[in-house]
């Protein structure tokens, strides 16, 4: 049954005014579960002025209580997990295990968020100077806004609202259109831990709501996770309008194996991290990279049977590897991917395309697609393709295979499988690419560290969650103050203040 969906505005559900609505489809099956209001320009300043409303009392709560918030949320959203994780599966197609994953790494986020009166603390100089004193304090920017992608529908609002709102700042969160149920969720049990009506707003909507942030005068900041071009256009607009901006994009995430590297482990690690979650996520090692003929056969020879036994099957049961993609727009596109490949010369191992699950012949599935002498010059290569597909690219030597990952236009994640320190070492220190795993297949820091690629794969410059993220919803203001003893004696001075 197909459900009508809100907004989430200063503490209440509200419905759509626009008159124009995106359905919500289940992957699974392919049916209309729900539709997604889309919010108009007026919609999105009704929700921007009750975030302003929201902000002074929010910014002047002392932080020790904005934490408590923050970990009364976290307590809820560990009570919840079963249910987030069964809405999320429902929307996004993801398996209930990794759903859980996803409210997970979130949750880790306003875990560390918890730690928000440490974090802010600011730096003193006792005796700058004859009498003075010198500080710096972190404070909260006011209404900010966080536009996310369909394929982390709780990890990534929580990335953001997590750090900007435990730093003070009151958000509107305006999440993917195919899967806006769970954040609207997040926001009411947010309320539920104690935030006051309009600090977490949600309010949906395509490229009419995104345009509608990125030009507010009131908005300070803006933070967008979601595909390369649309990434650049968010970044260049939001800085046009004023805004700090920082913009995460796509990927092409390469795992480097070296000879000497254990092979049954890297095979493990290689079907987790290329067909997990149908290939859709940003982090997803999408082209692996033998070193020498030797080391590409091997692996071709143990990948292969791997890849055809992948369990492709609901999200909802236990023993799916993974589930569906997205929609059937992209499960179309995926293919022509393939399709593309074929073309280009590449040598199709495993054929994932036209896969049907019996019971489920309208849901999008896709089964494991394995590309062996994919080449640099291919399209399937250059391209993020965000599916269940993984291209082989042999190198002749170390050198050739680094180079890869370093020269190609994303820089999000990449891996190297080794057992020589020196070889991974090297690699990590050169490598043009913002998050690197040695032996880790998936090198997502934790959320005290933070997360953000290179190149093509972010515009700005700070990343998300860690003291990043604290120095992106904040800023800072330094304060210099003079209390001499006995009242201030001196004339003017027209130099500039030294320290001869
Ligand atoms: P997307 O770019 O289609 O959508 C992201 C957001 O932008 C959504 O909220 C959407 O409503 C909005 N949007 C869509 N079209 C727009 C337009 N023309 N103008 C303004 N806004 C628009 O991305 P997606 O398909 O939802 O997510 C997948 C992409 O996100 C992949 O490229 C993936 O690599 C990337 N991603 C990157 C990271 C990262 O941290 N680097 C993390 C997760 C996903």
């Amino acid at each position: 049954m197909s459900k009508e969906l809100t907004h989430f505005i200063g503490g209440q559900h509200v419905q759509g005014t626009s008159g124009r609505f995106c359905d919500v489809t289940n992957p699974n099956t392919g049916e209309v579960t729900g539709r997604t209001p889309l919010a108009s320009l007026s919609e999105m300043q009704a929700a921007v002025k009750v975030a302003a409303n929201a902000f002074p009392d929010w910014a002047a709560t002392n932080p020790q209580r904005r934490a408590r918030v923050m970990f009364e949320f976290k307590r809820l959203l560990e009570d919840n997990m079963q249910e987030l994780a069964e809405m999320l599966s429902a929307e996004h197609g993801k398996v209930i295990a990794d759903s859980k994953g996803d409210v997970q790494r979130g949750l880790e986020v306003i875990e560390f968020a918890c730690g928000i009166p440490h974090l802010m603390k600011g730096e003193f100089t006792e005796g700058a100077g004859p009498g003075i004193d010198m500080y710096s304090i972190r404070q909260p920017l006011g209404v900010v806004a966080g536009i996310t992608p369909f394929n982390f529908p709780a990890m990534i609002p929580m990335w953001m609202f997590g750090v900007a709102i435990a730093c003070g700042n009151t958000f509107i969160c305006k999440p993917s259109e195919k899967d806006p149920s769970l954040p609207i969720r997040l926001a009411e049990l947010f309320m539920e831990a104690g935030a006051p009506a309009g600090v977490l707003n949600v309010v949906n909507g395509d490229k009419e709501a995104v345009d509608a942030i990125l030009t507010d005068p009131t908005i300070q900041a803006v933070s967008f996770v979601g595909s390369s071009n649309i990434a650049q256009y968010v970044y260049a607009t939001g800085a046009a309008h004023g805004k700090r901006v920082q913009a995460m994009g796509g990927a092409k995430n390469h795992a480097i194996i070296m000879p000497d590297a254990d092979m049954d482990q890297v095979v493990n690690d290689l079907i987790g991290a290329g067909y997990g979650s149908a290939g859709e996520r940003c982090m997803a090692i999408s082209v692996a990279v033998p070193v020498g003929e030797e080391t590409a056969d091997r692996l071709i020879e143990k990948l292969v049977p791997r890849v055809q036994a992948l369990k492709v099957g609901p999200s909802t049961a236990a023993d799916s590897d993974y589930g569906p993609v997205i929609s059937k727009a992209h499960l179309d596109k995926v293919e022509g991917y393939i399709d593309l490949g074929v073309k280009e010369g590449a040598k199709l191992l495993v054929d994932g395309r036209g896969f049907k699950l019996q019971g489920y012949e309208n849901g999008y599935f896709m089964g494991g697609s394995l590309f062996d002498h994919v080449t640099d010059d291919m399209k399937i290569y250059k391209d993020e393709i965000f599916g269940p597909v993984l291209s082989v690219v042999r190198a002749k030597t170390f050198e050739e295979a680094a180079e890869l990952p370093t020269k190609h236009e994303y820089g999000n994640g990449v891996a190297i499988f080794t057992r020589d320190g020196d070889a991974a070492r090297s690699f990590a220190s050169r490598v043009q690419v913002g998050m690197v795993g040695i032996n880790v297949p998936i090198p997502v820091p934790l959320a005290y560290h933070s997360f953000g690629g290179w190149k093509r794969s972010a515009f700005g410059d700070t990343n998300q969650h860690g003291t990043e993220g604290v120095k992106f919803w904040t800023k800072i203001k330094t304060v210099t103050s003079r209390w001499p003893s006995g009242g201030v004696k001196e004339g003017s001075s027209f130099v500039i203040p030294t320290m001869k």
